[in-house]
């Protein structure tokens, strides 16, 4: 059984005083829920972020890392510096970390692989331009960020992947994949994994939708068979509308 997941991506937003607020609202609130939920902040508030959540069963994740293991790369982070901190997650490939940072599926080969080798788990993010969409091309765009950063791990890398299709088109936008679209793309996810590996490596992957996820949006689009949960960004910066969001689920 695949877990169900809600997942905040507070982006570059909220300084200390405000992690800590918004944390401590979020613990007060958390409704009871079979899904798992996690939040994350910026780098430098990310150790407080994990203290604070100590007694909570809410999980506080990064929002990027580099791939090498230490050395001259200035402004970045590694794994065994996220893992120092007591983080265990790391969302990789970010539609905005691939416009504005120039990361391409080979940087991300590196970063997928450089966190599964320190047992960390992963959320892939990747999803289609609203170019693509319009040509009729997502379908390929997505099975080749899939390809070209995933299916050369091995099976059993698998257990660490979550995997969070945000389009484009959709993200900060106001404007949502349907929950027929959402659903006809993640089943479209499900048969590519089932080809590249097998049925059960696909049926027990978690596939979160991002792109608007909103309260009043929320519960249509965790309906469907294929949707595991929610990558969200901005309605997980207010507290009641992220509670919101999780008792959709
Ligand atoms: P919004 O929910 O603000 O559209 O952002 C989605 C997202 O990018 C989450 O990673």
């Amino acid at each position: 059984m695949r877990s169900k997941i809600v997942a905040g991506n507070w982006k570059m937003n909220k300084n200390g005083t405000e992690t800590e607020a918004l944390l401590a609202e979020l613990s007060a609130k958390l409704p009871d829920t079979t899904a798992e939920v996690m939040v994350a902040p910026n780098f430098v508030n990310l150790a407080g972020a994990v203290r604070s959540l100590e007694s909570s069963t809410i999980e506080v994740i990064a929002q990027n890392m580099h791939y090498a293991e230490s050395g001259a790369f200035t402004g970045e982070i590694s794994a065994d510096m996220l893992q120092n901190v007591g983080v265990k997650t790391v969302i990789i490939g970010h539609s905005e970390r691939r416009a504005y940072f120039g990361e391409t599926d080979e940087i991300l080969a590196k970063k997928v692989i450089a966190a599964l080798a320190k047992n960390m788990r992963i959320m892939f993010c990747f999803g289609e331009e609203l170019e693509d969409r319009k040509s009729d091309n997502h379908f390929n765009v997505v099975a080749s960020q899939l390809k070209n950063a995933l299916y050369s791990l091995e099976a059993n890398s698998w257990k660490n992947i979550v995997l969070a299709y945000e389009p484009v088109w959709a993200i900060g936008t106001g404007e949502t994949a349907s929950p027929e679209q959402a659903q006809e793309m993640h089943a479209f996810i499900r048969k590519s994994i089932t080809e590249a590996y097998d049925a059960t490596i696909a049926n027990n992957v978690s596939i979160l939708y991002g792109g608007s996820v909103k309260p009043n949006n929320a519960v249509e689009i965790f309906s469907k068979p294929d949707v595991d949960g929610g990558l969200i960004g901005g309605a997980a910066l207010v507290a009641d509308d992220f509670v919101a969001i999780i008792k959709a689920i």
